[in-house]
């Protein structure tokens, strides 16, 4: 029988509740438990592949497919396991299947609430993806004080009286606020969101306190005595340079031990120095590479979160810290170019739409004019198509029919299945297809295999109607979904390196097995920086 863990968030919201709920699944995973994690998100949207990113951030797919939150590309990169469409829910969702069941009469002659209908629904999808492991970890979206996470939470609380005390524990985050003028840290907000939950019968076990400084003892035995927790349950969340350090914070002041306490389950002891060994090389590197991404969400911080993950990780293989400059494409041409001066290599990531695309086309030019690297993902790729075809080939007007319906090279366009689609709701390509790599490519050298399988989400293909035209001007297609003979991966000849995917290779990077491609193109830069600043100055500088 699983065990179950339910993270809740106090006080704000972005307080890191995935990587805190990720963190603690990686220190029971290093004490030999199966665990898995699941979101909740009280939301309405059946998910968030519909919401724009200044709404969500980037919306992680699965392997099988799904359009999940953010947070399960977290618990991918911690724990290194696949997680799939039951790993996560929405409200949306809960409501569809009780009112599918209500129009079957299902419930014939009750009437149909929230409870016990929509918390018995909750409980199911819960159960049904705890099955099989030690430990379940169920993080519910929102702040405890919510309207919608009320639902989750009373499921929550149900679940842990079906299932037995020795077999719920609750986790609760929450932000401990400094107060500049007192230089204090504030412990009342954490008092009234733990009364909150109280107030809906549930008792934290675990308090983890977010906050800029350390807590002093003094503040950690008044947190446990109004919190009715042992002080050692209070545990220390400071901000700290890598969220891959977290475990690390976590297990200093026992953490594990606390849960496994709790919850009465046995554990083999902690195998924890690969992640500390890791967490070093990330700390303490050598070298450093600066990469130029060129989108047009560089204001906000998470809608690029797997990209930048894969970018870190391809930097622990090389040993190098990763610096990220995001490049708004949005603005005057001349300012893509100026905010390129500096890079090692350029990436562009996946995108919808038409804003900032002239700006992406030119951050593509100056790549492949300047011999810097170049990463494109998906929409990363389709514009390298249309930069070459215009530029090279002197298709003047080729583009893709996203963006011009009616042009006269239309070298990225939509297949005919995509056409009839009507719904825009989980109706993308999606999820993992295989791909038949090139022998003797980049892509080939950097994989060290000639089938891969790659995470999906889009509408648009490369045209095969200009593939050999576009192969015969130099840019080749070194990648194929064989079944459809779609083009996957393009690489451009005599070039340093000038990599594009269709898919999204960042879904599968980890901190403990970083993707090769991204691993092959931080390689690249690394080159590039050596040779522009000269060998040791790409050395990293504290
Ligand atoms: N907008 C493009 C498409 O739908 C690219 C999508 C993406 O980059 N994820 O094909």
């Amino acid at each position: 029988m699983p065990k179950y863990i339910f993270v809740t968030g106090g006080v704000v919201s972005s307080l890191g509740k995935g990587i805190s709920a990720a963190s603690l699944a990686k220190l029971l995973q290093c004490r030999g438990l199966k665990v898995t994690l699941l979101k909740c998100d009280p939301y309405i949207n059946v998910d968030p592949g519909t919401m724009n990113p200044y709404q969500h951030g980037e919306v992680f797919v699965t392997e099988d497919g799904a359009e999940t939150d953010l947070d399960l590309g977290h618990y991918e990169r911690f724990l290194n396991v696949d997680m799939h469409h039951t790993n996560n829910f929405t409200a949306g969702q809960v409501y569809e299947t009780v009112i599918a069941k209500e129009r079957r009469g299902e419930f014939l002659g009750a009437t149909v609430q929230v409870i016990p209908h929509i918390t018995d629904e909750i409980k199911g999808r819960i159960r049904m993806a705890a099955k099989g492991h030690d430990v379940a970890i169920v993080e519910i979206g929102g702040t405890v004080g919510d309207i919608e996470s009320l639902p989750f939470l009373e499921a929550a609380r149900q679940l842990g009286l079906e299932v037995g005390k020795d077999s719920a524990l609750y986790f609760h985050v929450t932000l401990l606020p400094y107060i500049k003028a007192s230089e204090e840290l504030k412990t009342k907000p954490t008092q009234h969101s733990v009364g909150k939950l109280r107030e809906i019968g549930i008792n934290p076990d675990i308090i983890v306190c977010r906050s800029e400084r350390p807590i002093s003892p003094e503040l950690r035995a008044k947190i446990a005595m109004f919190c009715s927790v042992h002080k050692d349950s209070v545990i220390q969340a400071p901000d700290v340079s890598t969220i891959y350090e977290v475990p690390v914070v976590f297990q200093k002041q026992g953490l594990d031990e606390q849960v496994l306490m709790v919850l009465r389950t046995r554990a083999s002891q902690m195998d924890f120095e690969p992640w500390k060994n890791l967490v070093d090389r990330l700390k303490n590197p050598k070298y450093e590479v600066r990469i130029a991404l060129a989108g047009k969400y560089t204001e906000i911080k998470d809608a690029y979160k797997s990209v930048d993950e894969a970018l870190i990780h391809g930097g622990v293989a090389h040993d190098a810290r990763v610096r990220i400059k995001y490049v708004d494409t949005t603005g005057p041409a001349a300012d893509v170019d100026a905010a390129l001066e500096e890079a090692d290599g350029i990436l562009v990531p996946g995108g919808f739409g038409d804003r900032g695309i002239e700006g992406k086309l030119r951050a593509v030019q100056v790549a492949r004019e300047r011999g810097i690297p170049y990463f494109g993902l998906c929409l990363g790729m389709q514009l390298a198509v249309i930069e070459f075809a215009r530029n090279v080939l002197k298709l003047g007007a080729a583009n893709s029919t996203e963006f011009d319906q009616k042009t006269r090279y239309p070298v990225i366009d939509i297949l005919p299945e995509q056409k009839a689609v009507t719904d825009k709701g989980a109706t993308m390509r999606l999820g993992s297809y295989p791909c038949a790599v090139r022998k003797g490519s980049l892509a080939h050298k950097a994989y060290g295999s000639l089938t891969v399988s790659e995470r999906h989400r889009h509408r648009f293909e490369l045209n095969n109607k200009f593939r050999r035209l576009i192969e015969e001007g130099g840019l080749q297609v070194t990648g194929v979904y064989q079944p459809k003979n779609l083009a996957e991966i393009v690489e451009l000849r005599d070039h340093p390196w000038f990599l594009a995917t269709q898919f999204h290779p960042e879904f599968k990077s980890r901190p403990e097995a970083p993707h090769p491609l991204f691993a092959s193109f931080i390689g690249a830069s690394l080159d590039r920086a050596r040779s522009r600043r000269g060998k040791g100055q790409e050395t990293y500088a504290k």
